[in-house]
């Protein structure tokens, strides 16, 4: 290991993973508990640094280095002493939520093994202010020496120290840690980790309980191929640990669009199947409301909300306390890819997940702007209203991030911290709206009744509102072509290829991993909404 560091460096920096599906192949062993590891994590917080880490005494002391180790012998890196993490910490991969302490997304830069040199009691010699030592890493390997500059500590409280390496065999003099940006331990980029962390770290909680694991892994290619040579009338597929029983696999739901090719139950399920692991963040813990169409999105669909008695056990429910004779009692609550994917055998084209958490119905987890067009309104025109939402959003310092609907319109979903009544992120919403539409009176009705509103768009903020939902994002729509509702950046409202309906179930998991999910870096996000 130590003679070849980072074989695969090269063959990274040659492809641009994340315009092409292949793997990016960097993901390596972890060193065995019991050796005295190492660790380098690349930390984007307010300052990007790599906070860089020996395991001593049952503890990860820790240096935070801003232009990250090197194998430069002529460099000499400035590394700011700071406190030791829990061993927890140590293959820590993902994103602490904003707010938190070390709010921001972290990669596994590199890991190995590191051999005091010169003392057997490194705790001492840290003390002392000076440690000589060697790594036996994936990037870094030789020897190095880490050196306090000065005792008085900098503003912040902190000892200055300097990282430098000896000029021995593995030293590469100009050796950059910036050319070098995945991660050993997934092959990941830190801007692939923020879009799609797999891991949240809770600064705030002891180590044991700190991080929670929020990913999900898609089926592998064999599942999937099972999936495909399962006979038209159905049959029973083994995915992820369940057996599904899928029927009428081969009944057209979608007709084709614009000359396109029509889409089958068993399309929509393999589409289910592999985007899961992007739709889940939006869906787990969340009583979700089904618009089934069973027959196709060409008969009528009807909203399907109570659990079925042959729901498998395995899916969870949640059961409203204060639904009234007659109302929906019981709803799913859909946490696993086997989840999702039995909803699409269900027919349910369209889920919408609530806004709210089973935990507490009236506690809204997102606020929404919703610009619904109105029969006159142009694709052009909910560009226009969705640039000034950007820009209020700008100027109040709030983040959020569009969606197109997959059929006529774009949402914005804004998260907001724990504490909010839907009142209140209804009112707020409300308030940007209104000047928003003022801005622009000709293209905006207030009237509430649909054939009062002389075609024009109704920027809609009655959805924050208890089992008020919008569809969740990657959900298909029930429409010909089997669009997908797809979060997507603000620059590109200004991309001409930009259609609300532009991806669909065949062309919406392809998106995510050219393109990531920008909206998966605001799930959970606590944040304020600025009074107006
Ligand atoms: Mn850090």
């Amino acid at each position: 290991m130590a003679d070849a560091p980072d074989r695969l460096g090269t063959y990274r920096a040659k492809r641009d993973f994340s315009v092409t599906a292949e793997p990016a192949g960097a993901a390596t062993t972890p060193p065995a508990e019991g050796a005295s590891r190492f660790v380098v994590q690349r930390h984007r917080a307010r300052r990007l640094h790599y906070d860089f880490r020996l395991e001593v005494a049952g503890v990860l002391a820790s240096w935070a280095v801003p232009k990250g180790p090197t194998l430069d012998p002529k460099a000499r890196q400035l590394a700011v002493h700071v406190e030791d993490h829990p061993i927890e910490y140590f293959d820590f991969e993902g994103v602490i939520p904003k707010g938190e302490y070390g709010g921001g997304d972290v990669i596994v830069w590199d890991w190995g093994t590191w051999a005091p040199v010169r003392t057997d009691d490194p705790a001492a010699a840290i003390e002392k202010g000076e440690l000589h030592f060697d790594l036996e890493g994936e990037k870094l390997a030789g020897r190095f020496v880490l050196i306090r500059r000065d005792r008085n500590p900098d503003p912040s409280g902190k000892e200055q120290w300097l990282l430098l390496h000896k000029n021995d065999e593995h030293a590469q003099p100009g050796w950059n840690a910036e050319d070098h940006p995945r991660s050993v331990k997934s092959g990941r980029t830190n801007d692939e980790v923020a879009a799609a962390p797999k891991a949240l770290w809770h600064s705030d909680r002891p180590a044991r309980e700190a991080s929670v694991t929020v990913g999900w892994d898609p089926p592998t290619e064999e599942e999937l191929a099972a999936l495909d040579a399962l006979p038209g009338a159905g049959g029973t597929w083994a995915v992820q640990g369940r057996d599904l029983k899928l029927t009428n696999l081969d009944k057209v739901l979608f007709p084709g669009r614009d000359a396109g090719p029509p889409h089958t139950k068993r399309d929509l399920i393999r589409y289910h199947a592999r985007i899961a692991p992007t739709m889940l963040p939006y869906l787990v813990d969340r009583p979700v409301n089904l618009h089934r169409y069973p027959d196709g999105v060409d008969k009528p669909g009807f909203w399907h909300k109570e659990v079925p008695s042959h729901l498998p056990e395995w899916i969870k429910t949640w059961s409203n306390p204060e639904a009234d004779e007659g109302e929906t009692a019981r709803y799913a609550v859909v946490d696993s890819v086997a989840g999702v994917i039995w909803m699409a055998n269900y027919g349910a084209v369209e889920l919408h997940a609530w806004t709210s958490k089973a935990a507490n119905v009236h506690e809204p987890t997102w606020a929404f702007i919703d610009i619904d067009p109105g029969t006159q309104t142009t694709f052009g025109e909910i560009l226009v209203l969705a640039r000034l939402y950007r820009t209020a959003l700008d100027h109040l310092k709030v983040e959020g991030i569009p969606k197109v609907t997959g059929q006529r319109g774009i949402q914005i979903w804004v998260p907001v911290a724990p504490g909010y009544a839907f009142h209140e992120t209804r009112g707020w919403v409300e308030k940007v709206s209104r000047a928003v539409g003022a801005t622009v009176p000709g293209l905006v009705s207030w009237k509430w009744e649909k054939d009062r509103r002389g075609g024009l768009a109704r920027l809609d903020f009655t959805q924050n509102a208890v089992n008020r939902t919008l569809v969740t994002p990657f959900s298909a729509r029930a429409a010909p072509g089997a669009p997908v509702s797809v979060p997507i950046e603000w620059d590109e409202l200004d991309d001409p290829e930009l259609r609300p309906a532009r991806w669909t179930i065949a062309t919406a998991v392809d998106r995510v991993a050219a393109a990531g999910d920008p909206l998966a870096a605001l799930v959970g996000r606590a944040q304020r909404l600025p009074a107006l």
